[in-house]
């Protein structure tokens, strides 16, 4: 692996020259951003062993391609055992970071593809499957990170692709040249594209006939001639210029959303993974969104054990950690985390063996896996907010915590229990406000609710797998009906 540390991997991030705007200016040194920089540790944990005992069997791996220890994000799930991992490895980052780590969308994109490619040689004669794996080999063989992009801009949701008055708001081929092909369009909200080596494009939807040109997936380095990425904001951002990161509320870590544009983008045929073949679409994104959908019953997990600590450090605080209610509001707190958790574990070890030999998820678990994903975690928002006060939305700032004319008074009258210092109530007060009103609640709750598909989309998904036919049987069959 090239790549073998975070520092590595944040100096390997030093070497990529994009296009980057953020606050309406081009930034040159992104990587240094106080508005990108905490989003890119939490990606820098992803290549750190850490001093949990069980990390390195959950973040790294043996290849199937190569037999080489290679980081579990470029990994092709081989078992179901490999699937439950994944998800124990994303709760462990959750863990560390209390935040999105963002690597997971490249390695549920490259799984996706990886079954859909082989099927779709098996089908249309293509020889998309090897190229796929020869990209893989390099990525492990780098241990790069890789944005898995498929939600495209869209313009007019009640329009198809091809009806669209400008097709641009779906990324698509506009040219086909013998060396390779021309793109055009924009992925939106594109987490942790900045922080990406690549970007993986997959379709956004099932495609038509007529919209062959729509049906395209392609890996480009995010320095690519014609690529651009705007950052897109979140609540509380700019307190990250401040210099206080006591008002951060997490200030180590971070995530980060982006809109991507190819602007006539060239990408090599060894780096198309689907190019025409609308058929296929379809398979991608509903493989793409079930492995996603399981990522979250590991990674909001793991932000969930934080916040549950979050609670009962407050608690103690505040001094009222022996309440009977505070402590039924945790253990509410504790049931809903981990009834997510469980379908995460579910649906991984529900998960079968594609004709590829990678592994899926089985997809009915997954779906319902992220759509507890899309409620549960406000519920545990709202019983923190709960235990913690109404402070979490008054607090005064860190700098007038420093100012010595009302420090004396801050320190005497936010005082909490017994002799707890005040400041540390206010920490952890802060970090609440964070991950529940503040950047934070960007990566907990509005991501729960969209991030790998609306909740809409997951209702869809568990009314066609839910099999009613068979249930009616069932019933008939008990009462002795016809
Ligand atoms: Fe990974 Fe979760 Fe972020 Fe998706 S939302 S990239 S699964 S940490
Ligand atoms: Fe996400």
């Amino acid at each position: 692996m090239k790549i073998e540390s975070p520092e590595a991997y944040i100096d390997s991030m030093r070497g990529l020259e994009r296009r980057i705007y953020v606050l309406g200016e081009r930034v040159e040194n992104p990587v240094d951003h106080p508005m990108i920089r905490p989003a890119m540790n939490a990606v820098a944990q992803t290549y750190a062993v850490g001093d949990e005992p069980e990390a390195e069997d959950l973040l790294f791996t043996k290849s199937h391609l190569t037999g080489e220890r290679i980081s579990r994000f470029t990994h092709i799930h081989q078992s179901t055992d490999d699937l439950v991992k994944k998800v124990l490895m994303q709760r462990l980052l959750g863990n560390r970071t209390s935040t999105c780590y963002q690597r997971c969308v490249g390695m549920d994109g490259v799984n996706a593809l990886y079954s859909v490619t082989y099927e779709c040689d098996e089908d249309c004669g293509s020889e998309y499957h090897e190229r796929l794996k020869e990209y893989l080999r390099y990525i492990q063989e780098e241990n790069l990170t890789v944005d898995g992009a498929m939600t495209d801009a869209k313009g007019d949701r009640g329009l198809r692709p091809a009806d669209q008055p400008d097709p641009d708001v779906f990324v698509h081929v506009v040219e086909r040249k013998p060396e390779g092909i021309v793109v055009r369009g924009a992925k939106a909200h594109q987490t942790g594209s900045l922080n990406s080596h690549d970007i993986l494009v997959m379709p956004t939807a099932s495609m038509r006939e007529n919209e062959a040109d729509f049906a395209v997936s392609f890996a480009v380095p995010a320095d690519s001639e014609g690529m651009t990425f705007v950052l897109g904001r979140q609540p509380s951002d700019t307190r990250k210029l401040e210099g206080s990161p006591l008002d951060v509320g997490n200030p180590k870590y971070g995530s980060q959303e982006a809109l991507v544009i190819f602007d006539d983008v060239f990408v090599p045929w060894e780096r198309v993974f689907m190019c025409g073949e609308y058929r296929q679409s379809g398979k991608v994104v509903e493989r793409f969104a079930s492995y996603h959908r399981q990522s979250y019953g590991g990674c909001k997990v793991g932000v969930g054990d934080v916040l549950v600590g979050a609670a009962q450090l407050v608690a103690f605080y505040q001094g009222v950690d022996r309440a009977s209610h505070i402590r039924d509001k945790i253990t509410e707190m504790v049931h809903l985390n981990e009834s997510i958790f469980s379908c995460g574990i579910a649906c991984s070890s529900q998960g079968k063996a594609t004709p590829s030999g990678c592994y899926m998820v089985d997809t009915l678990l997954a779906n319902v896996c992220k759509h507890n994903v899309t409620r549960y975690p406000f519920e545990i928002a709202r019983l923190l907010q709960d235990i913690a006060g109404g402070i979490v939305a008054t607090m005064p700032s860190q700098k007038d915590f420093e100012n010595p004319e009302v420090a004396p008074y801050l320190e005497k009258y936010l005082k909490g229990s017994g002799d707890i210092p005040t400041l540390e109530r206010i920490k952890v007060l802060k970090y609440i406000e964070n991950m529940t009103i503040g950047a934070g609640a960007a990566a907990y709750l509005t991501e729960s609710i969209h991030g790998a598909g609306s909740p809409q989309a997951q209702r869809i998904m568990i009314q066609r797998q839910a099999d009613l036919e068979n249930k009616v049987k069932l019933v008939k069959k008990l009462i002795d009906l016809d």
